[in-house]
């Protein structure tokens, strides 16, 4: 029987150690990472290796650095809001959330912010997209992970929702999630209209930002020169800055002639 016990008492060391990882002699992230390896495959050796290095690099409990491979299928509300020369850019609902710590009892994460923004980036898989990718991984935002449009088969990089330069959410971030709600109708004023509104972070820079206005917020449109400049009142004003707690614009001068 003590034999026995002996046994057990050693197998049950050797399990627990064997769980433990050798380079910080903890259960850490890199460790369930790895046992997930043979879990998952982004069907490209390259993305595969970039990814499960950011993973093999993170000793912590945390897991804030290491990118994830997300299956497609994890997001919803999928919604275009630039799609330009530049690439397409989407922002969709992702289900699980971000990893917030290790559950080392349970060999599970444990998630946060279920249903959160993110931004989809396509990328194009070359040696450039590559490399542009890895630039992003170790620029100071927050990448959560890859993921593959299931359609298309282009590969995806999961973003925080928030402005690359500023780094959280500014005017950018406001004016990008309203993109596709209006359109001139025509893409080059769509482009100008973009561009001026891309340039504006904060709030010093809004008074920049031109805005599509449609007809049926002006009123009283007055003919005022032979060269067709008209007058009217603008039934909502000019966008002064974004008001968090109606989130929204707060606009200035309601109804006065611009
Ligand atoms: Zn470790
Ligand atoms: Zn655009
Ligand atoms: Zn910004």
């Amino acid at each position: 029987m003590d034999y026995f016990i002996q046994n057990i008492t050693e197998l049950i060391k050797s399990l627990y150690v064997d769980e433990r990882c050798v380079k910080c002699n903890n259960i850490c992230c890199a460790k369930l990472f790895q046992q997930n390896f043979k879990n998952w495959t982004s069907g490209n050796n390259d993305i595969d290796k970039i990814i499960q290095d950011t993973q093999l690099l993170d000793h912590s409990q945390y897991a804030r650095y290491a990118l994830e491979w997300i299956p497609f299928d994890r997001f919803c509300n999928i919604k275009c809001i630039v799609k330009d020369e530049f690439g397409r850019v989407y922002i969709a609902n992702w289900i699980d959330g971000r990893i917030n710590n290790l559950d080392n009892k349970n060999k599970n994460w444990i998630r946060k912010d279920q249903n959160m923004l993110v931004v989809l980036k396509y990328f194009d898989y070359s040696k450039d997209g590559i490399l542009r990718l890895i630039k992003k991984i170790t620029g100071f935002y927050k990448v959560y992970g890859v993921s593959q449009d299931s359609e298309t088969k282009n590969y995806i990089m999961v973003q925080d929702d928030t402005c690359e330069k500023c780094n959280y959410i500014c005017n950018v971030t406001h004016f990008q999630r309203n993109f596709k709600n209006w359109t001139s109708g025509n893409d080059d004023i769509d482009r100008l209209i973009h561009n001026t509104q891309l340039s504006s972070h904060r709030n010093y820079q809004i008074s920049k930002a031109l805005e599509w206005i449609p007809y049926d917020r002006l009123y009283d449109i007055k003919w005022i020169a032979k060269d067709k400049v008209y007058r009217a009142n603008w039934i909502d004003g000019y966008i002064n800055k974004w008001d968090n707690e109606n989130q929204n614009w707060k606009r200035k001068d309601q109804n006065i002639l611009p």
